[in-house]
């Protein structure tokens, strides 16, 4: 017998014939033998309606009055699901989060869970109900009992909070698409259902796979090793389960941790290439790594930077032990970039190596959607006066290279910085392997491109700049600092390119040129009219000619790649927004992910 957590969205429970299928599918699942808990969202777009009303009353709702009106969606479904299964002969009870327990902070409409009572859902249970909750929503204290809710698309991390705190076997979230997907079928026709895939992955296709399941939710099931899956309601199909290697036990109060690092990382035994001034055309990055992928030698980091004039630097780190070959790979591809052209000495391309480097990192999935972090990182180096020679961030990671001396130094006062108590960890043990190279292409058409030109180059400027875009709640995605110094009015300058929400662009552009005499750098560059493309897996570590692959596939395309960043299980380029979807159809076919079967999902 086991203890499952369904959850059901709101098209599950749209109608008054979907919440009876609903019961029969909860009926037959007691009937295999299983205890369950519910979890429901509100029927249909109820929220959506609820949210317009408010917004007709008031164009910016007080939050407390929010919650309390957005709750009330839930409450409708709870209740009549619960009609249902007793009406189908199964005894159940439907309860607020109040009523479960379900203590969260005091921060209204986005409210993260502190602490599950269990007791009294445990006593239902073993009266042989259902016990039908309403997702999304909690309480602030025993005090007050104010009513709180998760933000949008919080019923899944309701769903898998209750089953943390139950220890469930399992929770399944049942949903309107079939699984999860290497792409989204609306734009790769041949996309298909993963069997498969690790939360760490899925919290690095947030922008994929958002949609289907909240990033939160992913968060709590990692940090608890909570096995989930997604399925279709409509079908008995077995849906995508999304695993997470078998934590240590952790306590359940703060469940929902409120710091957004959970790690600070490390990996010192990384050295970098940087090859400077390589013209800006399709197939440079492919044919470099191309040919380090031909040399088995395991790419880890790599940043392209924007270019200036018509040439770009890109960098990467390998394994110290080689470095030597990787030179000489860079080295021998010279003379193929520049053949047929004649270019004075000072402006042709150039090969920079560094041995002594380290690759601090700090990880967290509470850094999606909250500005800062990176800043915050940045700022705390600043302070310790370590310089940054390379940063690379992901959804869920910022990654800077500094001074092999300067590590431990890094890695201490990053723990300090962010609570982290456990004092850095190797970066490659914090990875879970698994077999598949890659598990499936994103794309964002949603982002812009800024770029920063002249920064002086001394410590705390990068924590500067972003400390100001924070301060403007703009969130930053990707962020790259060149290579390249230049000399500009006697002070060694570096540009600085990063990409946010296309609706953040213009605020972002304004407080740059804001501040620009204030913190001293040159033109600032905006451009909109750019997709970012990423692959994820985990098999990816460790396994050489991943990225060149990519690389290659957007080469035949003679799609020119723009930017570059990467994480230990991600890859992401940036290249023009006109061609993104060619570019995420082609490497969805590179890697070979097309799915035989027709996958529906309505619009
Ligand atoms: N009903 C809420 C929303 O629409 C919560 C959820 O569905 O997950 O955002
Ligand atoms: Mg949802």
């Amino acid at each position: 017998m086991a203890l499952i957590v369904q959850k059901y969205g709101g098209t599950s429970v749209g109608t008054v014939e979907r919440i009876q299928a609903v019961a029969q599918r909860v009926k037959k699942t007691v009937e295999a033998g299983n205890c369950v808990v519910v979890v429901v969202s509100a029927m249909g777009k109820t929220t959506d309606g609820l949210v317009k009303l408010a917004t007709e009353i008031s164009p910016s709702p007080n939050r407390r009055e929010m919650d309390m009106l957005l709750s009330t969606g839930e409450q409708v479904s709870i209740a009549l699901l619960s009609m249902a299964l007793q009406e189908a002969g199964q005894p159940a009870i439907s309860l607020t989060g109040a009523q479960v327990g379900i203590i969260t902070e005091s921060h209204h409409t986005r409210a993260r869970i502190l602490k599950i009572e269990t007791d009294r859902m445990e006593r239902h249970l073993q009266r042989g109900e259902v016990v039908v909750v309403a997702g999304f929503q909690g309480v602030n204290s025993t005090e007050d009992w104010d009513i709180t809710t998760l933000g949008r698309g919080g019923s899944d991390t309701s769903a898998v909070a209750l089953a943390a705190a139950l220890k469930a076997d399992f929770c399944e979230i049942y949903t309107d698409v079939p699984g999860i997907l290497t792409a989204d079928p609306r734009l790769v026709e041949d996309a298909q259902l993963m069997s498969e895939i690790t939360c760490d992955e899925m919290l690095e296709l947030a922008s994929l796979g958002a949609k289907v399941l909240h990033p939160r939710a992913v968060e709590i099931a990692r940090n608890y090793g909570m096995p989930l899956v997604v399925r279709s309601s409509w079908t008995d199909d077995p849906g995508t389960w999304v695993r997470s290697p078998k934590r240590q036990p952790r306590p359940l109060e703060g469940l929902e941790i409120a710091r957004p690092v959970d790690a600070v990382e490390f990996d010192t035994d990384q050295a970098k290439v940087a090859l400077l001034r390589v013209p800006d055309h399709p197939g440079v990055a492919a044919r470099l790594f191309g040919e380090i992928a031909s040399q088995k030698l395991d790419v880890d980091l790599i940043i392209q930077s924007i270019h200036e004039g018509n040439s770009n630097d890109i960098a990467f780190t390998v394994v110290k032990n080689s470095l030597t070959r990787a030179e000489a790979v860079a080295n021998a591809i010279i003379p193929a970039l520049t053949a047929g052209h004649s270019i004075s000495p000072e402006l042709a391309p150039d090969v920079m190596i560094q041995q002594k480097i380290a690759k601090v990192t700090i990880a967290g999935a509470g850094m999606i959607g909250r500005p800062g972090v990176a800043a915050q990182m940045f700022s705390t180096l600043a302070d310790a006066g370590i310089n940054i020679q390379m940063i690379s961030t992901s959804e869920v990671k910022v990654s800077c290279v500094v001074d092999e001396v300067d590590c431990d130094r890094a890695i201490a006062t990053l723990c300090e910085a962010f609570e982290v108590s456990q004092s850095g960890m190797k970066t490659q043990d914090a990875i879970a392997p698994t077999a598949v190279a890659v598990r499936g292409v994103a794309l964002d058409l949603k982002q812009a491109r800024v770029a920063v030109r002249h920064i002086p180059d001394r410590p705390g400027m990068a924590a500067k700049i972003f400390q100001l875009l924070a301060s403007h709640n703009i969130s930053v995605d990707m962020i790259i600092q060149s290579q390249r110094c230049r000399m500009i009015d006697g002070v060694m300058t570096r540009d600085i390119a990063f990409t946010v929400a296309q609706m953040d662009a213009e605020g972002a552009r304004q407080a740059l040129e804001a501040a620009r005499s204030d913190i001293g750098y040159g033109e600032v560059v905006v451009d909109s009219a750019i997709a970012k493309v990423s692959i994820v897996g985990s098999g990816m570590v460790g396994q050489p000619g991943i990225a060149a692959r990519m690389f290659e596939a957007l080469f035949k395309k003679e799609i020119n790649i723009q930017m570059i960043a990467t994480s230990e299980i991600k890859v992401s380029c940036v290249v023009a927004e006109d061609q993104g979807v060619m570019a995420l159809q082609a490497i969805h076919a590179a890697f070979e992910l097309a799915g035989t079967q027709r996958i529906q999902v309505s619009a």
